[in-house]
């Protein structure tokens, strides 16, 4: 067996640690004589693991009394639709547009609604993250949107946006758990879990619990209505059990780590690493306006398609996969996510300072 290290954007890195427990546990979970895939997810052991999850989020999160915890199913990409399913509840609600997934949730709740775009950074290809400190909130807007780490440009919100009291939505699918929030400022926090805590299947929505009603749009599906799985614990229908089993244990790891606290450290070291090398490379540069830089997902050129090709090649030959860029900017990418190893990102930029030499 041979490991590489892997700089997918997601499906991504999940901690070795983690990996081997799910292994050694496969065809027997805890004496149950059961692999977890194999079991009802109304046992009580499968409930012990659903609750232990979720008690582990809120240690690590903070969260308050008066949020609820999800654990749903159709991607992040399904809450583009919920969300104004939900919230709608003027038929106004403010997107900031800061990169393609942004932009998809806009496009989205354009359909159920009047879905104003109020800030965009489309015009330099979403290299940067506009100033949100006085933006023209629509006085009977539902909730302002963010995606708040971009998982194809590398930026990331370092301060929220003044909403002007309102409700702040945000999608952190590949920021989530990277660094300790502020819980209470917002009204919606949720992710797909595949970028930063486990495997494709799980999505996480955090909501306030006065957000969560039977008044939704008319037509609303019962399996689109938040308040169908918060009031059963999301156990409605069949949860993704086998994937929250997983991220169950990635909480675990990361308390173990140290929680967030630590997480920042460590992830604000690992980027570093690879942003210094970025400043100071006369081939690759860094594609991010610096002070909006994203610690989790790194994109650089060299400016030459034909480079940037073969250094894809070369890394992926010496165990460096997925960094190609997205197929929307091109370039490279490098996700580093909280199961990146320092030692991976160091080991890049040696082989990029080698690649560098070579290419001179
Ligand atoms: C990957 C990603 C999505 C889409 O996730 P799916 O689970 O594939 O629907 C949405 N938002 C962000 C920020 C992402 O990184």
């Amino acid at each position: 067996m041979s490991r590489v290290y892997n700089f997918s954007a997601g499906p991504a890195v999940l901690p070795e640690e983690v990996l081997k427990e799910a292994a050694e546990e496969m065809l027997d979970y805890q004496g149950s004589g059961m692999s977890v895939m194999e079991m009802s997810h109304r046992s009580k052991v499968y409930d012990n693991i659903i609750k232990t999850a979720e008690q582990d989020l809120r240690d690590l999160m903070q969260i308050p009394d008066n949020y609820k915890v999800m654990f749903l199913q159709g991607g992040a990409s399904q809450q583009f639709a919920m969300i104004p399913m939900n919230l709608m509840k003027n038929k106004v609600a403010d997107y900031i547009v800061t990169g393609q997934w942004a932009k998809k949730a806009w496009q989205e709740a354009s359909r159920y609604g009047k879905a104003n775009k109020i800030a965009s950074s489309e015009d330099k290809t979403f290299s940067y993250i506009p100033d949100c400190s006085d933006l023209p909130i629509s006085e009977d807007a539902d909730y302002v949107y963010i995606c708040e780490n971009n998982t194809i440009y590398g930026t990331k919100y370092k301060e929220l946006p003044n909403t002007k009291g309102k409700t702040l939505v945000a999608d952190v699918s590949s920021c989530f758990l990277s660094e300790p929030v502020d819980v209470s400022k917002y009204g919606v926090i949720y992710g797909g879990v595949q970028k930063n805590i486990g495997p494709a299947g799980v999505v996480i929505v955090i909501m306030r619990e006065d957000l969560i009603t039977e008044d939704v749009l008319p037509g609303t599906p019962t399996m689109l209505k938040y308040k169908t799985h918060a009031d059963a614990d999301s156990l409605y229908n069949t949860p993704p059990a086998y994937g929250i089993y997983i991220c169950g244990k990635v909480f675990q790891w990361l308390k173990k780590m140290g929680g967030l606290e630590a997480m920042k450290k460590r992830n604000e070291e690992k980027a570093a690493i690879l942003y210094d090398y970025l400043d100071s490379s006369s081939l690759f540069k860094g594609t991010v306006v610096p002070k909006d830089r994203s610690l989790m997902n790194v994109p650089f050129v060299t400016g030459d398609a034909d480079m940037d090709a073969k250094f894809v090649k070369e890394a992926e030959a010496a165990g460096f996969v997925n960094l190609k860029g997205h197929r929307t900017v091109g370039g490279m990418r490098a996700s580093i996510y909280n199961a990146m190893p320092k030692e991976g990102v160091e080991k890049l930029v040696e082989f990029m300072k080698k690649f560098e030499e070579e290419n001179a």
